[in-house]
């Protein structure tokens, strides 16, 4: 599937990386970035890593997160 982030909705709460914290990564202010692609506003999130990034998004009490396109709606 792939993930974006939307930077200017963050809050800084943190809560992303402790839900996946191979994916994400912060600023020096604390805005969410993808930790191996830190410019990038859009990537596709490996299978084995799914389920921590739709942790993520449904924690995310801003909706910085979004879930662009999930191809294994049942796994
Ligand atoms: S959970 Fe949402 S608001 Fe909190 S740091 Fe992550 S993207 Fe930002």
């Amino acid at each position: 599937m792939e993930c974006q982030i939307i930077p200017e909705k963050c809050i800084a709460c943190g809560l992303c990386q402790v839900y996946a914290p191979d994916i994400f990564d912060y600023t020096e202010e604390g805005i969410v970035l993808f930790k191996n692609d830190p410019h990038a506003l859009i990537v596709t999130v490996n299978s084995q890593d799914d389920d921590a990034v739709t942790t993520a998004y449904r924690k995310c009490p801003v909706r910085a997160i979004e879930i662009v396109k999930n191809d294994q709606t049942d796994s």
